[in-house]
């Protein structure tokens, strides 16, 4: 796929290789920008999205600052400096709190927070530079609701809630939006370990009476990394059907 070097956006999508990190590389490379995007392990699914959008499939992990730092050294070789952070990268823990181990916490929310610190701390000198920048977090409605059985990953996404609104704070003065996207249930690898009737009444809990799918929580992504969206900094949208309402 032809890079559309007009727009001069290079996009960092973490956890782009599935689900809906892949649906919002799969966007971002149709809108023309030059889309890299970091995967932890599964190569023949970052094979597939590269060859299918053209973008620059990394294997990176998020929990670990010299992988990311590697990581970003690449993309700015091959892309160049970025102007649009997606911390999308995340990982689910379903069990009671008292049956957890430490390095069960420490995944989880090394994945999805300091993860997002990590990628982040790394980005934002690029946005600096050029005085234009988004980051859109990849939050979750449990991190607004709280989910039983899944304390650590609730306490990770509420806590990307509270670095985006700072963030946004912090970096609104360098021409920089930070922003929350909290999806609902959505239909991805991640909630294949849940039984049928879970989903099923997950579902009769949503007011729009079904389950979400990646391209809808991607397509928010590329509103919030739109012109369209300069003046929104600090937000987080739910695009969840309505559940955590
Ligand atoms: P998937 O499990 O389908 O995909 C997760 C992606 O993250 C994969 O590309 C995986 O790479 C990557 N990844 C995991 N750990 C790391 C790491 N340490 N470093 C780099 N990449 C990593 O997840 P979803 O698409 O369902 O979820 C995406 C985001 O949306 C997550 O943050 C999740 O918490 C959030 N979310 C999802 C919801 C849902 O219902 N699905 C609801 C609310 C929020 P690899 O394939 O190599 O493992």
């Amino acid at each position: 796929m032809e890079y559309n070097r007009n727009t001069g956006r290079v996009v960092l999508v973490t956890g782009g290789s599935r689900g809906i990190g892949a649906a919002t590389v799969k966007r971002f490379s149709e809108n023309g920008d030059r889309v890299a995007f970091f995967y932890r392990t599964n190569e023949d699914h970052a094979k597939k999205i590269s060859d299918e959008t053209g973008a620059l499939g990394i294997c990176a992990d998020v929990s670990d600052p010299t992988s990311v730092q590697e990581g970003i050294r690449r993309i700015h070789e091959l892309c160049g400096e970025i102007s649009i952070l997606v911390n999308n990268a995340g990982v689910a823990h379903i069990g009671l709190l008292s049956d957890m181990t430490d390095s069960e916490w420490e995944r989880v929310i090394g994945t999805n927070l300091t993860g997002a610190f990590y990628v982040s701390r790394a980005v934002i000198p690029d946005m600096v530079r050029s005085h234009h920048g988004r980051i859109i977090n990849i939050g979750s409605m449990w991190g607004k609701v709280g989910a039983s059985c899944e304390v650590a990953y609730s306490a990770s996404k509420a806590g990307l809630r509270g670095m985006s609104m700072a963030l946004a704070k912090e970096l609104g003065p360098s021409g920089i939006t930070v922003n929350c996207i909290e999806p609902g249930v959505i239909l991805t690898e991640m909630n294949q370990a849940l039984s049928e009737d879970t989903l099923s009444s997950l579902c009769d809990e949503t007011p729009i009476s079904r389950l979400g799918t990646p391209e809808e929580v991607a397509s928010a992504v590329l509103f919030l990394a739109s012109d369209e969206a300069a003046f929104i900094t600090g937000q987080t949208l739910g695009v969840d059907g309505g559940f955590a309402v």
